[in-house]
């Protein structure tokens, strides 16, 4: 076997190890606090509702552990047989264009996107149904399946026939133009998002009433201006609550999901927007865009070479050159370092997560911002015993009790 593939494989493979090693972990620590709540939380969460967050959390782990095995599977079959196979069967049709560059990587997309569809739909329809939270019909998952698949094609496809372009037509640093416009794009996702995207998946209603004058006052009190308040009907897909804003300058908007203001009380939502606007007051949004950028520029860069190497492709034992499979390899090799830059992001995620908790609670106290995570913990049966170093890998926010005690300081 190639030293490459070999290396890549062995990678691959340890990190799959050490994600199993820490769910097993986290499985010990939920199931061992089963059946005792924590004494932070022994007025406000009920025995009931804190065994079903542990039976949910196992069963999204067991979920896990089968949906990275089936990836693994994929990569697998992927590196030693199909990315060569098809890049061979398209050498048959076709002499080297980038028509067959895009055709390469559009069968080889379509098949991970057919084998992700019945695993999708698995979680959604079966495990998110059997504790519910879901609330999509099957009709409505299949036809959202089929909407993202079709953006992604239509947006996708012509990004990627973009970057064959540039790759054969510009010097060796095609990718600073791809990553100038690329930036471009970034910019502009916000707004594409807002005005084309999410109206195929969700209606938005400009919020009105008492809660719409609190939150206005709020914003005020704050210096905040926002292009409007809306609410989302998140509850035709599932019932958690959730709240976000979107944008940049004056244009940004507020979203606040139509489960979110069933389940909470006006002091909780104020809370949840305080905690967001907080984000916006120490920069998180522009600082998360600024490292995105520099991550696309060094990530970029580092494609750039490797897709020039003449050792990449028989590297991996690839027998059929084109460039479709040199942008694929050098992508997969470059982002084999993303776990360890997910644990990085991470790290300033959740840094930030406390900034926006102590934001919201000089602006609307600790009190409200406690109970709104108390509740949002008990809704979304989150488990509130994590063990320590799972949740270092995988949460992008804090424990909730970590949260809890540090409000509660
Ligand atoms: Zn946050």
């Amino acid at each position: 076997m190639p030293n490459l593939l070999l290396a890549y494989l062995a990678w691959t493979i340890a990190w799959h190890g050490f994600e199993f090693y820490l769910g097993r972990r986290q499985a010990a620590s939920v199931r061992g606090h089963r059946d005792a709540v924590p004494a932070a939380f022994v007025a406000s969460v009920p025995i009931a509702d804190h065994r079903r967050a542990a039976d949910y959390s196992l069963a999204r782990l067991r979920f896990g552990e089968f949906a990275g095995a089936i990836d693994l599977a994929v990569s697998l079959v992927g590196l030693l047989w199909a990315f060569d196979a098809v890049a061979g069967l398209a050498a048959i049709w076709a002499p080297p264009s980038i028509l067959r560059s895009l055709l390469i990587l559009g069968v080889l997309w379509v098949c991970g996107s057919l084998i992700g569809l019945p695993i999708g739909a698995w979680r959604d329809l079966v495990l998110e149904q059997r504790f519910g939270f879901n609330r999509k019909s099957t009709g409505l998952f299949i036809r959202d399946a089929l909407t993202s698949l079709g953006l992604t094609a239509l947006i996708g496809g012509p990004v990627v026939a973009g970057i064959l372009w540039a790759m054969r037509d510009l010097s060796g640093y095609w990718w600073v133009w791809v990553w100038a416009a690329l930036t471009l794009v970034m910019f502009a996702a916000p707004t594409i998002h807002v005005r084309i995207v999410a109206p195929l998946f969700n209606r938005f209603t400009p919020l009105q009433g008492e809660l719409a004058d609190r939150i206005e006052g709020l914003l005020a009190r704050c210096g905040f201006r926002s292009g409007g308040l809306f609410q989302m009907d998140a509850s035709k897909r599932s019932s958690r609550g959730n709240a976000y804003f979107i944008g940049f300058g004056p244009t940004k908007r507020i979203v606040l999901f139509d489960t979110l203001l069933d389940k909470h009380d006006t002091d909780e939502i104020e809370a949840v927007v305080a905690h967001e606007l907080g984000h916006f007051r120490h920069h998180h949004t522009l600082f998360g865009m600024l490292r995105g950028i520099v991550g696309l520029f060094v990530m970029l860069a580092v494609v750039g070479w490797l897709a020039r190497q003449p050792w990449l492709l028989p590297g991996f034992g690839i027998r059929h050159a084109d460039p479709a499979l040199a942008l694929l390899l050098a992508v997969l090799l470059a982002g084999a370092v993303s776990p360890l830059l997910g644990l990085l992001g991470n790290v300033v995620s959740r840094r930030h997560e406390f900034q926006a908790d102590d934001f919201a609670r000089r602006t609307v106290g600790a009190a409200p911002m406690i109970s709104a995570l108390t509740r949002l913990a008990r809704d979304n049966a989150s488990t509130l015993t994590p063990d320590r170093l799972f949740s270092l890998v995988h949460d992008t926010h804090p424990p909730v009790p970590v949260r809890v005690a540090r409000l509660v300081a």
